[in-house]
């Protein structure tokens, strides 16, 4: 499959990969927007938050899990952070492997653009 992030987690493309286990991996985003800005991935392809199934509830909650936990490593989880999904074409999604990212280090504005 031409997947990109299905390439990172495969290690087919370098990233600077900062968390992995069994089911997860967690990389620098290569264009950040933020001091931490860190893409978090199952890597399992998945194509968006919409495309997944019930049977995917347990990795689903296991990655918002791992993204405390690479916060605290990363030394934001005190001050604080942002958990962002972009879901399809209304909501900005532009690689069609979910993902999540982790943003921090600065204030965050919201709303959203
Ligand atoms: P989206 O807009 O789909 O929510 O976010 C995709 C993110 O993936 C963007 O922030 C973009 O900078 C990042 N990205 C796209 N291609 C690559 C890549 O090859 N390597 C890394 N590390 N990040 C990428
Ligand atoms: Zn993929």
């Amino acid at each position: 499959m031409d997947c990109i992030f299905c390439k990172i987690a495969n290690k087919e493309i370098p990233s600077t990969i900062v968390y992995e286990d069994e089911d997860i991996i967690a990389f620098n985003d290569v264009n950040p927007e933020a001091p931490v800005h860190i893409l978090v991935i199952p890597k399992k392809h998945i194509a968006s938050l919409e495309a997944a199934q019930p049977e995917d509830a347990q990795l689903l909650g296991k990655i918002l899990l791992t993204i405390q936990h690479i916060a605290r490593e990363q030394g934001i989880a005190a001050d604080g952070y942002r958990v962002v999904n972009n879901c399809g074409e209304l909501g900005g999604q532009t690689v069609h492997h979910m993902h999540f990212h982790l943003l921090g280090g600065r204030e965050m504005l919201w709303p959203a653009g």
